[in-house]
């Protein structure tokens, strides 16, 4: 049996039977939903799913009519939804063990971030699998007016980073994991006075883990996508790339936390690595 559970613990369940696949997903709506490069996906059927607590917090959003996307009204998670032929699409970042799940792959590497490169031998389809590619991806041009834009996926939070990004870390920490029910997250930092709410930063929400000293996810409520958090203590505004809109140029300088990345992940990317933050 494998269980898994939301970030703040309120949503729970627990799953008798996964089907053996595993899919990285780039698609758009994956990158916002997740504010990560992909999200991972697993599936069961609904008879061997069972939600066991925290069912009447969960808010959907209907990114597509096949597609209702779930997520924890307390935290931001995304945690399981039924999908339109009727299985459950499980989120692996959420998982509390290794799915051990032989086969992989890539879909809609056509949707691809820009600046995130695959490196792994899985599969790679260019949608749905059924069709499978390798191509080098176009390069998208960057943002004309010298500033990022990026918004979440329902499309009512939206805002601008005005200066350069510092780092960006791969953070494969477990809390980065269930927050955003990924593998990793890919989070830029910059200053502070970098990263300017344009619309709807009413429709946010914060969650802080009451046992970190600093990780909060910031959310919008209408979608449960993870948008950038300003933290006036550290002088930072943390972003996200999963909700970027334009290409940032670069991606990420290192992976951290590595000490307690996914067991289900492989990292290829030939980055530093560090098992926890580096100095
Ligand atoms: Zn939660
Ligand atoms: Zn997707
Ligand atoms: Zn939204």
């Amino acid at each position: 049996m494998i269980t898994g559970n939301c970030l703040c613990g309120s949503v729970s369940w627990q799953v008798e039977k996964l089907d053996d696949e595993l899919h990285h997903c780039h698609c758009t709506m994956c990158r916002k939903a997740h504010a990560a490069a992909f999200g991972s996906y697993c599936s069961s059927s609904p008879e061997d799913f069972s939600w066991q607590s925290g069912e009447d917090k969960i808010t959907h959003y209907n990114s597509t009519k096949r597609y209702p996307r779930a997520f924890c009204s307390d935290c931001g998670s995304v945690v399981p939804s039924i999908v339109g032929d009727g299985e459950m699409a499980i989120p692996v970042g959420c998982l509390n063990e290794d799915p051990q799940i032989e086969n992989s792959a890539h879909i809609f590497v056509k949707d691809k971030a820009p600046w995130h490169s695959i490196n792994d031998d899985l599969p790679q389809h260019v949608s749905y699998p059924g069709e499978t590619v390798n191509f080098p991806m176009e390069d998208r041009a960057c943002n004309e007016d010298g500033k990022l834009h990026g918004s979440c996926l329902c499309g009512d939070v939206a805002y601008e980073v005005t200066t350069p990004i510092k780092v960006v870390h791969n953070c494969h920490c477990s809390r980065c994991r269930k927050a955003r029910a990924a593998a990793h997250t890919t989070n830029g930092f910059t200053g502070i006075d970098g990263v300017t709410y344009l619309r709807g930063e009413e429709l946010l929400k914060t969650y802080k883990a009451p046992d970190a000293r600093f990780f909060t996810q910031v959310f919008c409520t209408r979608c449960g996508s993870g948008m950038p958090r300003l933290d006036p203590e550290r002088k930072i505004a943390i972003i996200p790339f999963g909700s970027l809109d334009d290409d940032p140029g670069r991606g990420a300088d290192d992976n951290i936390f590595t000490g307690s990345m996914a067991p289900w992940y492989e990292i290829t990317d030939g980055l530093p690595s560090f098992d926890e933050m580096p100095e």
